[in-house]
Order: C-alpha cells, then sequence, then structure tokens
C-alpha cells in the first residue's frame, strides 16, 4: 500500500533508481528537431503583437492567412499555412543552392495568424489586410501564408498602402489570371484578385507580370481587359517552347520596368499537379517544382521584394506531404535570396516613411458569439482598439 503522508527523503528515487538523473544536453526551437515544439515556420520564435515587431525589427516576418471562403471549387486552403508552417525535416540551416545560412544572416521570425473565422469572407480580408499593414508597417518584408487566392487582394493592398499606392508590380505565378470581373456575382472570389488590385489603384496594370496561365479559364473577354490594362503575361505553352530560363528573364525585365519594388504572388497551382496535387483548382500541364524554386531565387536575387505570398495550399488533397513542402521551399528559397543580399551589404528591410498601422476600431465579439460577422456595435459587447 502507498502511503501519501511518506516524506520525501524516504520515497524511492526513481531518476537515480533508473539513470534518468544523468546530465543531458538540452534543445529547443531552432535547435530541436522538426518534429519537436510549437509550429512556427521553421521554429522560428512567434512575435505576434504589432508593438514587439516595431521594437524587435526584424527582417522577414512569416504571415499566416487561413482563410478560404473565396474559393471556386475545392476547398480546405484554410489549413495551408499549418501545413506549410511545419513542412520540413531541418529548419534550412545551410541553402546549399546559394551557399548562405539563411537565419544567420536574416532574423526571420513568425507573426502568427490574421483573425479568421469561418464564413465571413469580407471580415476575413479586413482582418488579412490589417495583419499584413501591421507587418509592413514594421519595416520587414511579409511572406503571408494562404489561404486562397483571394488573400492577395488585401495583402497586396497593405503592401501598397505601406509603400505607396501604384510603387509596387507584382509577379504572378499561376495556372489562372485571377482577373475575372466576379465569381458568380462575387466581387471578392479567389478568380478576381488581381482585377480588385488593379481597379483600386494599389498596383498599375502595366506592371503586372503573370507566368505559367494554362488550361481553359478565362474567357477571351478577360484578356481584352487585360490587355486594356497593359498587363504582361506568360502563357505555359511559351515556357513549353522557350524554355522557363528565358520566361523568367523576361518576366523579371518586365517586372522591373517602372515598380520600385515587386510582391511576388505564387498560386501553387502553377506547379504541375502531379508535383503538387494538394490544390483546389488544380491544372495539368504546368511547371515542375525545381524550375519554381530556382525562379524564386532569382527573382528576388535580382528585384527589390516587396513581400511574397504562397496561397492554394489544399492539405485535404495533398499527398505525403509534397505539395506543402513546395510551398515551404518556395518561401525558404526567398529567404535565402534576400539572404544573400544581406550578406553582401544590401539592405532587405523597407526603411522607407511608413505608414502606422491603423488605429482600427475593433469589436470584440460577445462570448457565444461563435463564428458570427462581427456585429454592429451593441449593448452586450464593448469595442475595443486593437
Ligand atoms: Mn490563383
Ligand atoms: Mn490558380
Amino acid at each position: 500500500m502507498s502511503d501519501p503522508l511518506l516524506p520525501q527523503a524516504s520515497r524511492p528515487d526513481f531518476a537515480r533508481a533508473n539513470g534518468w538523473d544523468s546530465p543531458y544536453p538540452t534543445f529547443s526551437g531552432a535547435s530541436a528537431p522538426a518534429y519537436v515544439g510549437p509550429v512556427t515556420f521553421s521554429q522560428r520564435d512567434l512575435v505576434q503583437e504589432a508593438e514587439a515587431l516595431m521594437h524587435r525589427r526584424p527582417d522577414v516576418v512569416i504571415v499566416g492567412a487561413p482563410f478560404d471562403d473565396a474559393v471556386s471549387h475545392r476547398p480546405g486552403a484554410r489549413f495551408g499555412p499549418r501545413a506549410i508552417r511545419q513542412a520540413f525535416y531541418n529548419h534550412g540551416e545551410h541553402s546549399l543552392q546559394l551557399d548562405v545560412m539563411p537565419f544567420h544572416e536574416l532574423d526571420v521570425v513568425d507573426a502568427g495568424d490574421a483573425d479568421i473565422v469561418p464564413a465571413a469572407l469580407e471580415r476575413g480580408h479586413a482582418m488579412i489586410f490589417r495583419k499584413v499593414l501591421e507587418v509592413a508597417s514594421s519595416g520587414a518584408i511579409p511572406i503571408i501564408l494562404g489561404g486562397d487566392h483571394s488573400i492577395t487582394w488585401p495583402a497586396a493592398s497593405a503592401v501598397a498602402q505601406v509603400r505607396a499606392p501604384g510603387s509596387i508590380g507584382i509577379v504572378h505565378f499561376d495556372a489562372h489570371a485571377d482577373t475575372a470581373d466576379q465569381d458568380w456575382g462575387n466581387l471578392a472570389g479567389h478568380g478576381t484578385p488581381m482585377r480588385r488590385l488593379i481597379e483600386s489603384g494599389a498596383v498599375q496594370g502595366r506592371n503586372f507580370v503573370q507566368v505559367g496561365l494554362r488550361g481553359y479559364w478565362p474567357a477571351p473577354d478577360v484578356f481584352e481587359w487585360m490587355r486594356a490594362q497593359g498587363m504582361r503575361w506568360h502563357l505555359m505553352r511559351e515556357i513549353e517552347e522557350r524554355g522557363a530560363e528565358a520566361v523568367i528573364d523576361d518576366a523579371i525585365a518586365e517586372a522591373l520596368d517602372g515598380p520600385e519594388s515587386i510582391y511576388l504572388s505564387l498560386d501553387i497551382d502553377v506547379l504541375d499537379p502531379g508535383m503538387a496535387p494538394g490544390t483546389g483548382t488544380p491544372e495539368p500541364g504546368g511547371m515542375l517544382t525545381r524550375e519554381i524554386l530556382r525562379a524564386v531565387r532569382r527573382i528576388v536575387g535580382r528585384v527589390e521584394l516587396a513581400a511574397m505570398d504562397i496561397v492554394e495550399v489544399s492539405p485535404p488533397y495533398d499527398h505525403a506531404e509534397v505539395t506543402a513542402m513546395a510551398a515551404h521551399r518556395a518561401a525558404l528559397e526567398c529567404i535565402s535570396a534576400l539572404a544573400v543580399k544581406k550578406r553582401d551589404g544590401h539592405p532587405v528591410r523597407f526603411e522607407g516613411t511608413v505608414v502606422s498601422p491603423l488605429p482600427v476600431e475593433v469589436v470584440e465579439a460577445a462570448e457565444g458569439a461563435k463564428g458570427a460577422e462581427v456585429p454592429e456595435v451593441a449593448e452586450d459587447v464593448a469595442p475595443v482598439s486593437a
């Protein structure tokens, strides 16, 4: 019978008896194995508050946008940020391709996710805009993990808000142009963000370059609209005929024709579904993973990067994490290319005049108002600023 009142000194010492009191080295954060500890991008520090970001002044900040209210076909991209964050077995010590140690050169932190609830499209976009605005306002380069592609509308708008409207260009990899006027009447669907960005003046059409378009959408009238905006695009057919290298060279030259900095938007469905099956609108006949990783390294190495997003990873349709790993590596290639710049003496952070994060009025949801659209200010909710 055990006696709970037995004095400590006379209890058996299991640590000593079993040899578990030996001295062992301890590991945490980025020194721990990939599968141990809290899930942040490549086990970087979690720094969620705007004030803390302002104080720390990181070079690059990972932001999650776990949002898929705007998909037109298979859902699941809301699970993308978590899947991408943990799709590594080694946190990225040394880039063999670029011969740089990315996290030695750069301070990279994970700012967590935008405040998302389900079935609230407009609210989700508002929260993504605010979160990216906070990050970009700190001068860090945001890398936004989606989420469906509609998140590029608020995310790139926030970056344009900080850097100056019309000053950024976009290099957009995708099977789809995403320049539709509307998806079944919805102006904020994931088939429309690029049109919204141009219409709103956040980005100029002539500074918009698309790569990898293929398949059976959109209709000719949409391409007419794109032409009228001065947009430039490279079909998958052109990559087949000229090779990815030549096409990426042209895309870089076009992207640098005017804008001060580039927002890189990577829809993972630009890859062939055989290499990236975990996505919502897969289109056969796409690019190779190695072509995209090389393209990211070369583009980030050559232009001034304002931000990057990686979208449309839908883990429920993935196999063996292959799509999530491609997305994780795309982010890591971007970080490594930025690390080379910093090592070579070029600034990575944006040190221009930044706007302060908006003092946005946020209405705290009443307890029990589970998943509801944020209500008008009512008696039972208290307005707070965030
Ligand atoms: Mn897209
Ligand atoms: Mn797409």
